[in-house]
């Protein structure tokens, strides 16, 4: 896997960074993408989203 060219995506809407800045996070010691946009559900419905990204790979 070469980590310059893969293109990370948001784990919630799947936009990637060519089409939007991303924020890097990290939860259960994996790494993960989100997009602004999907930073408020993270933060208002946590919840929701930590069983997304659980199945993040
Ligand atoms: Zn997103």
């Amino acid at each position: 896997m070469n980590k310059e060219t893969e293109t990370h995506k948001c784990f919630n809407c799947e936009k990637t960074e060519k089409e939007i800045p991303l924020v890097l996070l990290a939860y259960s010691g994996n790494p993960s993408w989100i997009c602004p946009q999907c930073l408020p559900v993270l933060i208002h419905h946590i919840d929701q989203l930590k069983e997304k990204l659980e199945n993040v790979k």
